[in-house]
């Protein structure tokens, strides 16, 4: 499974943001009780009570296991869970959400779209 697709991290991160509940149940299939804040079994590792979603996991998708580690936000999340890389995590998250990929390498330095010529 290689790509060439690239996205802008930035982009998918912000459309990302207060959808990760979603983003996380549908491509990782884990329980919404997994994702309540509350010390619980870890959906990677196991255990009773050593997992828990960050506070702000519905804006940042971030998690910490104590066995796992710290995974900042959702895109270490679905490395971890899924075994991928950070490429793949965010191809999955951009193709769930429908974003279009950039079509080069150039397009990665953000233009402002500010009408100059106007
Ligand atoms: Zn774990």
């Amino acid at each position: 499974m290689t790509s060439n697709l690239r996205w802008d991290i930035a982009q998918v991160a912000q459309a990302a943001a207060g959808k990760w509940p979603v983003v996380i149940r549908q491509l990782t299939g884990i329980a919404a009780s997994n994702l309540t804040g509350k010390y619980g079994p870890c959906p990677k590792c196991g255990g009773k009570d050593r997992w828990r979603t960050f506070a702000d996991f519905e804006q940042t998708g971030g998690a910490n296991c104590f066995l796992c580690g710290r995974m900042a936000d959702g895109f270490a999340l679905l490395q971890n869970l899924r075994n991928c890389s950070f490429p793949e995590s965010l191809q999955l998250v951009a193709e769930l959400l429908n974003i279009e990929p950039l079509t080069n390498d150039l397009t990665m330095s953000n233009q402002d779209p500010a009408k100059l010529i106007s």
